[in-house]
């Protein structure tokens, strides 16, 4: 081949590559949205966890919210995911995954299923996740998308949550993604000693208090107020 057809092969080939998309944002249209989220809401806030940085950037948040809020499931707010439910702002999944300090070998609870995305990212960091949803449409559907999106350690129940799941305990970290008025008694129960759980308290559509609390030994609990938050509240049946 001669100089000038290699150089304008060559030319031809730079000039077509910016027309072939990447893999990634063929097959995932939302990619780029996520790793804008971690950035500018996660990271900036101070949450600098590889493991949770990575989950929150692998996980399709899209898949987890309504087909019609799709384009907005990456915004720095919660979003309804029906009856009267909502899916977490993505910095508040962060911070509280964080907070539960979890380990390739945790085993960990959630109550408050919802859309299943906060028992996704668990899922991506810890060995098992059992999830609890009192709101039966909610627990199947979400139970659908953890299934689609590969989550194959989260085993989901649709239960009050009040009594956490005693059959997988004791917990090496518990999460409440709904606000209780006060801590369930069973659930410092199925905490491991050593374990962690972070759970929203007080009153309903109000401030509420995020609390971590580490169970110390069988009756001895500390407990960290975090920060200020809104959530659904926990409800009985
Ligand atoms: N973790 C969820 C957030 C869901 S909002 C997510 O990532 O999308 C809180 C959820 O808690 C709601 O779905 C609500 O139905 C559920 N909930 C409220 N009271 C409950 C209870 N007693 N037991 C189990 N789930 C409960």
């Amino acid at each position: 081949m001669r100089p000038a057809t290699v150089t304008l092969l060559t030319l031809l080939l730079v000039w077509l590559q910016p027309a072939t998309a990447p893999a990634d944002m063929t097959n995932d249209p939302f990619g780029a949205s996520r790793k804008k989220m971690v950035a500018t809401q996660i990271r900036s806030r101070g949450v600098s966890d590889p493991a949770v940085l990575r989950a929150m950037e692998d996980v399709p948040r899209h898949l987890f919210v309504p087909e019609k809020l799709r384009d907005h499931a990456h915004e720095d707010r919660p979003l309804a995911i029906g009856f009267g439910q909502t899916i977490s702002q993505p910095y508040v999944v962060a911070l509280m995954t964080k907070l539960l300090d979890l380990t390739e070998a945790s085993r960990v609870l959630e109550v408050g299923t919802g859309s299943g995305y906060q028992a996704a990212i668990l899922s991506r960091i810890a060995k098992e996740v059992f999830s609890v949803e009192i709101v039966s449409p909610l627990h199947l559907r979400a139970k659908q998308t953890l299934k689609e999106t590969g989550c194959t350690n989260v085993t989901a129940i649709h239960r009050d949550g009040f009594f956490g799941w005693k059959k997988h305990a004791p917990y090496d970290a518990i999460i409440v993604t709904c606000a209780a008025e006060s801590v369930p008694p069973p659930l410092i129960q199925q905490l491991r000693i050593g374990g962690v759980m972070c759970i929203p308290v007080g009153p309903p559509f109000r401030v509420q208090n995020l609390l971590r609390i580490t169970r110390r030994a069988k009756d001895d609990v500390r407990t960290e107020v975090i920060s200020q938050v809104r959530f659904v509240p926990l409800t009985r049946p």
